[in-house]
């Protein structure tokens, strides 16, 4: 925890570094001008501390990214110690931290997906296994989630089903989009979970053969979508995809890149049903975050399509020393320290009842939902007609004054639209998220004064 005279030295910088970002960084998503972004000064464990000096409980892991908290000491070592003994090496040669992180991770991939293709991030590895089923398939077409989010770069936004996909999407990138179960805005008119399965289960079905199976590659999903809202699948809906692909010959990619490596309780979240599927797609959680990284997990089959044929991709940073000595640090403290346990213990136990008991009480929470520590509250205006505190791709006054109040009160969520995801990091303390709840109590009575 930073000493006062640290903190005044860090805001001095602060507002230098903020002047200078203002003035230089071009950031993303965003409309420049209207930009006020909150400087991050430094960080320790579950906490946060901005601008101001003031800290912060970060429940949002900055982008669901900090697993493993911020600052974690093994982790720093180990950067600290692969820093001094090898900065770079090209992705042709062998290097002891990829090896030993590909193995690691291999270790906690379900079936036979053992091998591993790093990436830099979560988009290129959504663009790599996307690229590997259509060459495994000869296929073309890929099927995605409305509700879902891939990635950034060409095709992974593409993909995507939200609305950041709209002004990037021209239409030809060989992707069709389907709905998947969410009984709280179900597309079916489902009245529980079961239905909603399959129905969602139907339509899909009914999607891959309208689109002609024979023309399909893959079927892409987040087992639990994190981005569109922390949807956990019904019972029997990823078993169906998973039989689905298998009558038709296609590729089942679960992308894990926001709810991998311990978010959901578990270390990967498609290990709560006992599907496998043919790729995994991560980043994030693999170490952190703390050194950019992601990768594809493969299976078998689809290595051996590229046994004797060149795979056509590849990066200059692929499985980069640093990245990957921070993945064998983060992936054996999280072992050693029961830190995945920690998160499904406290979804279970304290974060999930104590949403839901705030739920009871604020008019202006439609549902929470969510596993391990992954927990989203939809907010809406009316309880009854669900209708969302901020429309569907867009942000509101309203929600503006829930984050403010978050803020004011010292809670860094995260948040989307009409959600605020608790997503604090998986070894986060039980006295922690009881401080957690205590602030969104406080913000969400500011939430219920906009109920009609
Ligand atoms: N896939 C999922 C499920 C994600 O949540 C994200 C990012 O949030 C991505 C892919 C893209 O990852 P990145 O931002 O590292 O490119």
């Amino acid at each position: 925890f930073p000493t006062e005279a640290a903190l005044d030295a860090a805001r001095e910088s602060g507002r230098r570094a903020y002047e200078l970002d203002r003035a230089h960084v071009f950031h993303s998503w965003s409309a420049q001008a209207q930009l006020k972004p909150m400087t991050i000064l430094g960080a320790a464990g579950s906490y946060v501390w901005d601008g101001d000096g003031n800290r912060l409980l970060d429940f949002s892991s900055q982008m669901v990214n900090t697993n493993i908290g911020h600052q974690h000491p093994k982790v720093v070592a180990a950067i600290a110690e692969q820093a001094n003994k090898l900065c770079t090496v090209a992705p042709a040669h062998v290097n002891d931290a990829r090896s030993e992180a590909a193995r690691l991770i291999t270790e906690r991939t379900p079936g036979d997906l053992d091998k591993i293709f790093f990436t830099n991030g979560g988009a290129d590895a959504v663009e790599h296994a996307v690229r590997m089923a259509r060459l495994h398939t000869g296929r073309r077409k890929v099927l995605t989630r409305f509700r879902s989010y891939h990635g950034g770069t060409d095709t992974a936004i593409n993909m995507t089903g939200d609305p950041r996909r709209w002004p990037n999407d021209y239409g030809a990138a060989g992707v069709v989009h389907f709905f998947g179960p969410f009984l709280y805005r179900t597309e079916f008119h489902s009245t529980d979970q079961q239905q909603e399965s399959e129905r969602a289960l139907a339509h899909l079905e009914s999607v891959v053969a309208m689109e002609g199976p024979q023309t399909i590659a893959a079927i892409v999903l987040e087992p639990v979508p994190g981005t569109a809202g922390i949807m956990v699948p019904p019972p029997g809906y990823l078993e169906g995809v998973r039989a689905l692909c298998d009558r038709h010959g296609i590729v089942m990619i679960a992308d894990e890149v926001m709810a991998g490596f311990g978010r959901t309780g578990k270390w990967f979240s498609i290990n709560h049903s006992g599907v496998t599927p043919d790729l995994i797609t991560f980043a994030k959680g693999v170490n952190s975050g703390y050194v950019p990284l992601g990768g594809v997990a493969i299976n078998g089959e689809i290595a051996a399509t590229f046994a004797d044929r060149p795979y056509p991709g590849g990066l200059t940073y692929s499985g980069h020393p640093l990245a990957t000595a921070a993945a064998v640090a983060t992936i054996n403290a999280m072992t050693d320290e029961g830190i995945v346990d920690n998160a499904a213990r406290i979804g279970a136990e304290v974060l999930g009842p104590g949403l839901e008991k705030l739920a009871e009480f604020h008019p202006s929470v439609g549902e929470v939902r969510g596993v391990g520590v992954f927990w989203a509250v939809e907010l809406v205006k009316n309880p009854h007609t669900r209708e969302p505190l901020a429309p569907y791709g867009g942000s509101s006054a309203a929600m503006s004054e829930v984050l403010g109040a978050c803020k004011k009160g010292g809670l860094l969520p995260f948040a989307n639209f009409n959600r605020i995801h608790m997503v604090p990091p998986c070894n986060v303390s039980d006295s922690e998220v009881a401080a957690g709840l205590e602030i969104l109590d406080s913000a969400l009575a500011v939430a219920d004064t906009f109920v009609d």
